[in-house]
């Protein structure tokens, strides 16, 4: 940490715009779903809302090098399950050799005619798979449930203008996110 540039920008505890490197564990009813501990800490732009909101209020003012657990109440996660999330989309709507099975997740793009509605994406899990119909779910998987995180602060850095503006952090994979060639993301942000 000594041969980082810049150290005296170094921001010694998390606030607004600070970009944080954080290691987690995330138990789910009593299981681990998900983990940083395979040395692939997440990235993230404190206050931009890029990680659950209940986990991003409670690290406001760790150090560097801070452990801490943390539970988070549904409506501070992935939210309360919502029944009118679950939709009946036409069979025909899917490429005829779409592997549609129930528990597939899979990016839904939303209508490119409603202008509102702009180069959003939404993530749904298959529920049911009939000859006419398939039924979605567009709740998060971890809707309704309460997220017990296990969380180290790894690093600290602060945001660039650039990053501030984008709301979210450069120079790392989250921007492949927008990996789809269409037409409709002509207008997105360069880097
Ligand atoms: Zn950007």
């Amino acid at each position: 940490m000594e041969n980082k540039l810049n150290t005296e920008n170094k921001p010694a505890l998390i606030e607004d715009n600070v970009v944080v490197t954080m290691d987690y564990e995330l138990t789910v009813d009593g299981e681990i779903v998900d983990s940083s501990t395979d040395g692939d800490p997440i990235v993230f732009l404190q206050g931009a809302e890029q990680i659950a909101r209940g986990l991003e209020k409670a690290i406001y003012g760790l150090k560097e090098g801070d452990e801490k657990q943390v539970v988070v109440a549904p409506a501070d996660g992935y939210g309360e399950y919502d029944p009118e999330a679950l939709v009946e989309v036409a069979r025909s709507e899917f490429p005829a050799d779409f592997p549609l099975e129930p528990g597939l997740e899979i990016t839904v793009h939303s209508d490119e005619n409603d202008e509102e509605l702009e180069d959003e994406m939404m993530e749904a899990t298959v529920v049911e798979v009939g000859k006419f119909v398939v039924k979605l779910d567009f709740n998060h998987p971890l809707a309704g449930k309460t997220l017990n995180f296990k969380i180290k602060i790894v690093d600290l850095r602060e945001a660039t203008q650039e990053e501030i503006e984008h709301g979210h952090v450069h120079g790392d994979e989250d921007e492949d996110v927008f990996e789809f060639e269409d037409e409709d993301f002509d207008e997105l942000e360069e880097e």
